[in-house]
């Protein structure tokens, strides 16, 4: 088989690799990516140089103050919480090719792993944006004016729900546009994913968020009791609430904005008079 020849470059912003059947541009800004083939309708199914993310888990889970029942590193319970070294990291990362674009960090709390924010640091240095997942716990102002200088997306699973929430209000505030939730679909976690749905309508600390991702649970824990949810229609009526209560957040923001205007409007009439 002939071996394609790729080029990976930089302009601005956007980091691209371009090559006869594979070809993608990534926004190191925006996290906009676009990948596609010999013309713009092919889909390549996978990368041949090499990949495009990395997933890395830095700490096992010994220690994690979420203490989740379904956690999917619990099989390292009972034993010593081990953390990834910066030069482990940093042989791992030297040993990937050019064609990477993310990585996105698994932690367990936010100072587990002391080198966390220096790997970090080094990634984006290296042209490979950061993204990483938290609990929630121990999320300062600080840590989440950090975060939105180095990383482009967190996602903040929901663990504790009042620390979540406090913790994405944070992550938002200092300008992280990119701010997801996580949570963990599962029989088990079901009904309540319908109040999350809920809340993220009404309270105001998640004005800003960006998405909720529904996580299908892998059952990876052989002690949890939990079960994965792959009832196909209640996945799609749990689809169908979260997009009612999205238009009914809409129309009231648009019904609050007309009433502005109209207030603005009636404001600017009386001073002309
Ligand atoms: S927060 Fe994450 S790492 Fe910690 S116990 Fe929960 S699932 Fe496991």
């Amino acid at each position: 088989m002939k071996q394609m020849e790729a080029i990976i470059g930089e302009r601005g912003d956007e980091k691209f690799l371009m090559s006869p059947d594979y070809k993608y541009v990534f926004n190191k800004k925006t996290g906009f990516f676009a990948r596609w083939g010999k013309t713009k309708e092919d889909d390549p199914q996978w990368s041949p140089f090499g990949p495009e993310i990395l997933d890395l888990e830095i700490s096992t889970s010994a220690t994690c103050s979420g203490r989740c029942k379904f956690c999917y590193k619990k099989n390292a319970a009972g034993q010593e919480n081990h953390n990834m070294t910066f030069d482990e990291f940093v042989s791992i990362f030297e040993k990937f090719p050019k064609t990477l674009t993310q990585i996105a960090y698994g932690i367990c709390d936010i100072d587990t792993n002391p080198d966390f924010f220096r790997m970090m640091e080094y990634a984006k240095e290296h042209g490979v944006i950061p993204n990483y997942t938290c609990n929630g716990h121990k999320i300062t102002t600080e840590i989440a004016k950090k975060t939105s200088e180095i990383c482009g997306a967190v996602a903040v699973s929901l663990v504790t729900k009042e620390s979540s929430y406090n913790a994405i209000k944070m992550f938002t505030d200092s300008g992280m546009t990119q701010c997801n939730i996580h949570y963990m679909l599962s029989e088990e976690t079901y009904d309540s994913a319908f109040e999350v749905v809920d809340e993220i309508a009404a309270d105001p600390r998640l004005a800003k968020l960006n998405a909720i991702v529904f996580l299908q649970y892998k059952p990876k824990n052989k002690e949890a009791d939990f079960h994965s949810c792959v009832n196909p229609d209640r996945y799609s009526k749990l689809m169908k609430y979260w997009k009612k209560e999205m238009l009914i957040m809409v129309l009231i923001h648009v019904l609050v904005l007309l009433l502005w205007e109209s207030l603005k409007a009636e404001k600017i009439r009386k001073d002309l008079q």
